[in-house]
């Protein structure tokens, strides 16, 4: 099961040190989160005493009244949000996810995806530990408590860093203590902040910028932080990290305001369309992104390329992903329900149409399809990415090898395929240089077909490979 999801953990020092409910700091810093996941939100806050757990399918105002949250009880609390495309979208897969044992209780939120998820479940069954769901998240908090009962909370969580392999950013609560922890290779986002009286931890900055918080830093890859009394308590528990971070994180899921492992999302968008400008000129009458996730490398493209940014679509934000409506006929309705074309802006222009990746390649057909009709001469596709060859297994649902249009065809075949007059792909390098950081720190897996780390049938890249006798 893949999943893409965003979580958060807030502590207040004290239950007057700041004038919001730990619970309704999590529900803001989630709705600022909303974009990582739509399909199940959670909170869990302990009061001192015992967990206290609010959660269910859909958007973070749908699941949770305010009302409720303000009487929850408790200085400190960590919430998610999910997404998961899988057959999987059931209650009892949403999180945090409890675990109670003779010391207490553990309770983990979790963005990322295991490898070796079932591996380690089959093994932690035949030991008679009983699931109640099907995520991965469920088996960290297993191997947690079964290492608690032996060791300190370090020592714990280094001994499940050496069994789990994949990607994980986790809010986690032992009893009323916050933690964080990012994998060795840092695949997935997960950054600290200072909030008024306490401290917080999100998948991105964005949730601390909500919180009227400062962001202080990214959690470390192979860190674990604990926030105790006031102070954050940092263990390295991993040498020397080998990063591998997600490119796509900033090609298309977080926020454009998110800073990243000291990058800001907005400007490596904005870079991409530079670079797409100067590796795919044309020569057009105007910019035109698909929105939403186009829009910065658009302006990117157009202050290059000097040639003026115009709106051709414009988005109804108010359409959830979720919006299906059965029939050939009314398919086409719902594409125009959720995009529409603004005809008197592309009639008979030439156009140049960025969006930030290309993956099945049907959304990038019905637009071109949608725009001519609309009136436009040539539409020329530019992408944010280079093609996506190759599957996600650490935490992108990006849609199987099978699926993938780039897998199977040439650059000239997309194009067919999506009825453009041409289509250029940002280059790997382009890519690797519009995000700022070293080659070898990124994950380009989905880029490549070569993974940073082991995947059954798959290729490993020629990086630095993490070893397990590397934790301190
Ligand atoms: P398609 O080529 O029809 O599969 O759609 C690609 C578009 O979907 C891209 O332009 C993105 O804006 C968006 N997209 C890309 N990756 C994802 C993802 N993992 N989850 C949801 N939407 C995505």
């Amino acid at each position: 099961m893949r999943e893409e999801c965003g979580v958060v953990g807030v502590v207040k020092q004290d239950a007057d040190s700041h004038p919001v409910p730990a619970a309704l700091l999590i529900y803001y810093g989630l709705y600022a989160l909303q974009h990582r996941g739509q399909e199940s939100s959670g909170i869990t806050v302990h009061d001192g005493k015992e967990p206290n757990t609010f959660k269910g399918m859909g958007l973070v105002p749908e699941v949770f009244d305010k009302n409720d949250l303000i009487d929850l009880k408790g200085n400190v609390g960590i919430g998610h949000v999910r997404y998961s495309t899988s057959g999987d979208s059931r209650v009892e897969n949403c999180q945090p996810f409890i675990v109670k044992y003779k010391s207490g209780t553990v309770a983990i939120a979790h963005n990322g995806n295991l490898v070796n998820g079932l591996d380690l479940r089959k093994e932690l069954e035949a030991e008679g530990h009983v699931f109640v769901a099907n995520s991965d998240t469920e088996v960290i908090a297993h191997l947690l408590v079964k290492e608690l009962l032996k060791h300190d909370i370090p020592d714990a969580v280094r001994n499940i860093m050496k069994r789990l392999h994949g990607s994980y950013s986790l809010a986690i609560m032992i009893d009323d203590l916050l933690m964080a922890v990012r994998d060795p290779y840092g695949f997935k986002p997960l950054c600290i902040g200072e909030i008024e009286s306490g401290h917080a931890v999100a998948s991105e900055s964005v949730a601390i910028d909500t919180l009227n918080g400062d962001l202080i830093r990214d959690v470390n890859p192979g860190e674990l932080i604990i926030f105790r009394g006031g102070e954050i308590e940092s263990h390295q528990l991993f040498n020397e990290p080998s990063c591998a971070h997600c490119v796509f994180e900033y090609v298309y899921f977080a926020r454009p305001d998110s800073i990243i492992d000291g990058k800001l999302v907005y400007r490596v968008r904005e870079r991409i369309g530079e670079q797409l400008s100067i590796e795919h000129p044309v020569d057009a009458d105007m910019i035109s992104p698909v929105p939403d996730s186009g829009i910065t490398s658009a302006i990117g493209y157009s202050r290059k390329s000097n040639i003026d940014y115009e709106e051709s679509l414009m988005k109804n934000r108010y359409i959830g992903r979720t919006f299906i409506l059965p029939g050939q006929a009314m398919r086409e309705t719902a594409v125009r329900l959720k995009m529409n074309t603004i005809n008197e802006n592309i009639k008979d222009k030439r156009i140049v149409l960025i969006d930030d990746s290309i993956v099945r390649g049907t959304t990038s057909r019905r637009i071109i399809d949608m725009m001519r009709r609309g009136g436009a001469s040539e539409i020329h596709a530019r992408v944010g990415s280079p093609p996506i060859i190759a599957p996600c297994y650490l935490g992108i649902d990006m849609a199987s090898r099978e699926e993938l249009i780039a897998a199977h065809k040439t650059v000239s075949g997309v194009e067919a395929v999506i009825n453009a007059d041409s289509l250029g792909y940002l280059s790997i390098d382009g890519l690797v240089n519009a995000i700022g950081l070293e080659k070898d720190d990124l994950c380009l897996g989905c880029l490549t077909g070569a993974y940073p780390l082991e995947i059954p049938g798959e290729k490993v890249c020629s990086r630095r490979q993490l070893k397990l006798n590397e934790f301190k």
